[in-house]
């Protein structure tokens, strides 16, 4: 690993015109709780946004409904200038192209970790399983387990069982990779070893939406913030910017409380 530098060229924010994942007017309600209001984000390719804002504003929604893990009520979602179905075969392609990192890992307990990045590649993506085996070998070197492939979840500490989810995730080469909260569960002292993974990441190029309370990540990895509030965009803006000279009051509110 090559620890936590970012090359100069991934701070340029990308085109316009080369949007990878664009949401367009996006509502979505739980019962009488509008969640998400008229939701508009266009995301670049190798762009990283770095979503913050109070709990309950809506964020993991915002994340969940990027791969579909929630309908929305109206609007768009578009992957690669594809727009993202309701359901069906289409849907479980676009999917696959978006790859999601929880708080909780979210790995398969009684699998090892090998087998835990290797079964969406023979699964999903209908790999060979010799060439999903060296995949899979070569992703958990990249995050620093390597030597961990033949455990399960449970013997792992939990910097560890984040940076296998990540490996796992990377093995389907999604387009996308969504981070919500991956640090948030984690005992202090394993929190870095998981955002220098992220920040490596980023720096090659990844295109990353990333919710987090981690404003030292925020600051060095991001081209954008987003900050939300009851289930909308307040505001957006380079990291400098928005920590130096946040706009809005609900933003100056949440800065005052969590810097
Ligand atoms: P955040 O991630 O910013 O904390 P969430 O997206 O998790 O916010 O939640 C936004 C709001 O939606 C909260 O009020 C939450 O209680 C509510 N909510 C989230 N998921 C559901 C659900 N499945 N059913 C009903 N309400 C939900
Ligand atoms: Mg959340």
């Amino acid at each position: 690993m090559s620890g936590v530098s970012v090359t100069e060229g991934a701070k340029d924010a990308a085109p316009a015109a080369d949007s990878l994942v664009v949401l367009s007017n996006v509502n979505k309600h739980f019962g009488a709780l509008h969640v998400l209001q008229d939701i508009d984000l266009s995301i670049a390719r190798g762009e990283v946004v770095v979503v913050i804002g109070p709990s309950g504003s809506g964020k993991s929604t915002l994340c969940r409904t990027i791969n579909r893990l929630e309908t929305i009520d109206s609007g768009t979602i578009t992957i690669d200038g594809k727009e993202l179905p309701a359901e069906g075969k289409d849907l479980a392609r676009l999917r696959a192209d978006v790859g999601m990192v929880f708080q909780s890992f979210n790995l398969f307990a009684h699998k090892t970790v090998l087998e835990n990045v290797v079964l969406g590649q023979v699964k999903v993506r209908k790999a060979d399983r010799a060439a999903a085996e060296q995949k899979a070998r070569a992703l958990l070197d990249r995050v620093g387990v390597g030597s961990q492939a033949d455990k399960y979840p449970a013997q792992l500490s939990g910097g560890q069982q984040q940076r296998v989810a990540i490996a796992r995730a990377l093995a389907m080469d999604p387009k996308v990779m969504l981070f919500d909260e991956p640090t948030s569960a984690l005992d202090p002292e394993m929190i870095n070893e998981v955002l220098e993974v992220m920040q490596q990441l980023a720096g090659e190029g990844m295109t990353m939406v990333v919710v987090t309370h981690e404003m030292g990540f925020a600051r060095s990895a991001a081209n954008r913030v987003v900050f939300m509030a009851d289930g909308k965009i307040v505001e957006e803006a380079a990291p400098e910017q928005f920590f130096s000279n946040p706009r809005s009051d609900r933003a100056k509110d949440f800065l005052s409380k969590i810097l």
